[in-house]
């Protein structure tokens, strides 16, 4: 109602929290708004990809392709140019500059927002949200005692905590054993075995660590089911594939099986038009909401049991220089890749040894560690969540995880879903657990779609 206060509640001032904050400041709800945007972490529009770190990792998608705006695409672009005049949008920036970038984002949009809506940033950690009636406002309630009554919450949580193997139960308390790479600043020396479990993001991130000085990098070893590293990203044309695909992809959708053979016929499509195989991976990962939404639950499975590492490995690629180091790596024989089943960890004095089964073989192998680092990436399964605001949502039945464990039940804008199968709706969640529903909601470009729709639900007049 025009005239009265309304209170919007973002919990988590990472991406996609800072985007949706971004957007209802320039573009607000009409009557008198307040803004609060709470987050645990000592400073807001980082989140864990872009928070300030020793070490300079690296975004995996180039310059040109990050702007958190969809109306401005060169954004991040030319906010990287007035720092490193010589970047160009085929590089490979630094996460921490990301990081800098979505800071002026949000400063930019609070100078600039009009008199009716007021930004509040809370430093703090919510662990819970209450709701006595299902159109009544929500109380928002943080570890400190303080509480907060609000007509929109937004969940913008980020990634869960990583997932663990079952076997490493026998060392998660180890100390060669590091459970979250992101929780510690990461250190090696030349004398180390180091294993790490699991070969794709994660894994690379502690590569290019590992390999920032190759004459003491440690002997690393890096071990996942299939043993496939992400490719090499190549400067090729996001949208240059012209195809019919989308009609192919959406007869294809409704059978897994036609699904991956339609998906092999468009990259030798796009190879054979002269093109690149990622055009076409691009492609249907922009259509990956609309074919995830249409393929039948059973091939949902499926595809999780035997075709996600290789579409994984495929969508995500890595920066050629990080490429380099690999091949670095190797070639001074420091690192060495296995595709296999781990069976048993066994805490040895201040080693760790793994027991596993190389792919294709019914021997096994055992092999001790100075190190084991889990690189497994995040538990999506809200129903495992030890963090007290999942638990609090779950138990009192304000979202439900869904059937697959990727996250949680969401409606349209991101809705959440309650116990009784209601959307919202006053309570919206976004972030990667979007995968859920939609599949593809890791990287910021979707994110930020998401992120946009739902500041402009907010600003429309809706009590
Ligand atoms: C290491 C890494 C690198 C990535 N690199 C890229 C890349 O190069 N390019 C790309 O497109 N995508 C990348 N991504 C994917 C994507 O951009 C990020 O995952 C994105 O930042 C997710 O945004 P988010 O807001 O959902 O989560 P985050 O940005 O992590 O934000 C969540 C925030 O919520 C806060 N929070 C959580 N719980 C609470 C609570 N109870 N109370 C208060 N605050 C809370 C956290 O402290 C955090 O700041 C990367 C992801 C990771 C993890």
């Amino acid at each position: 109602m025009a005239g009265l206060l309304r209170t919007i509640v973002i919990v988590g001032g990472g991406f996609s929290g800072t985007v949706v904050a971004a957007n209802l400041l320039r573009r607000p709800p009409p009557g008198p708004t307040r803004l609060v945007l709470i987050e645990r972490a000592d400073e807001v529009a980082r989140g864990a990809a872009y928070a300030e770190r020793s070490f300079p990792y690296l975004l995996n998608v180039p310059a040109s392709r990050m702007s958190a705006t969809s109306t401005a695409p060169k954004q991040f672009l030319e906010f990287a140019q007035r720092r490193i005049p010589k970047a160009t949008g085929e590089d490979f920036l630094p996460r921490t500059l990301y990081g800098e970038y979505l800071n002026e984002l949000l400063l930019a949009a609070q100078l600039s927002a009009p008199n009716n809506i007021r930004l509040e940033i809370v430093k703090g950690t919510v662990t819970g949200v209450r709701r006595i009636e299902r159109h009544l406002p929500l109380q928002v309630e943080l570890e400190s005692g303080r509480r907060f009554t609000a007509d929109d919450v937004v969940l913008a949580l980020g990634n869960p905590k990583p997932a663990s193997l079952p076997a490493a139960k026998s060392v998660l308390d180890h100390p060669a054993y590091v459970g979250d790479p992101w929780a510690i600043d990461l250190k090696f020396n030349r004398n180390q075995t180091v294993l790490l479990i699991g070969t794709s993001l994660t894994s690379a991130d502690v590569v290019n660590v590992a390999a920032s000085d190759l004459q003491r990098a440690p002997n690393i070893h890096a071990l996942s089911r299939h043993g496939l590293v992400p490719p090499r990203q190549t400067p090729f044309r996001p949208d240059a594939f012209k195809g019919d695909g989308n009609a192919l992809l959406l007869a294809a959708s409704a059978s897994l099986r036609r699904l991956v053979s339609s998906v092999r016929l468009l990259a030798n499509e796009a190879e054979q038009m002269g093109g690149d195989w990622r055009e076409a991976i691009t492609f249907v990962r922009n259509m990956a909401p609309t074919i995830w939404q249409r393929l039948p639950e059973r091939d949902r499975v499926r595809f999780l049991r035997h075709v996600r590492a290789h579409w994984d490995i495929y969508r995500h690629r890595l920066p050629p220089e990080l490429i380099q180091k690999f091949d670095a790596l190797k070639s001074a024989q420091r690192l060495t890749i296995h595709a296999g089943h781990i069976k048993e960890f066994i805490p040895r004095d201040d080693r760790i040894e793994v027991i596993w089964r190389p792919r294709g073989t019914d021997r096994t192998r055992a092999q001790q560690f100075d190190r084991v680092i889990n690189c497994i990436g995040p538990d999506y399964a809200i129903a495992r969540s030890t963090e007290p605001l999942w638990r609090n949502l779950t138990q009192c039945g304000l979202c439900v995880p869904d059937k697959l464990g990727l996250g949680l039940r969401t409606g349209p804008h991101g809705a959440v879903i309650d116990a009784d199968g209601w959307p919202g709706p006053h309570l919206f969640y976004v972030g990667p657990m979007l995968r859920a529903d939609h599949w593809e909601a890791t990287a910021a470009h979707e994110l930020r779609g998401h992120a946009e729709k739902l500041a402009a639900l907010l600003a429309t007049e809706r009590r």
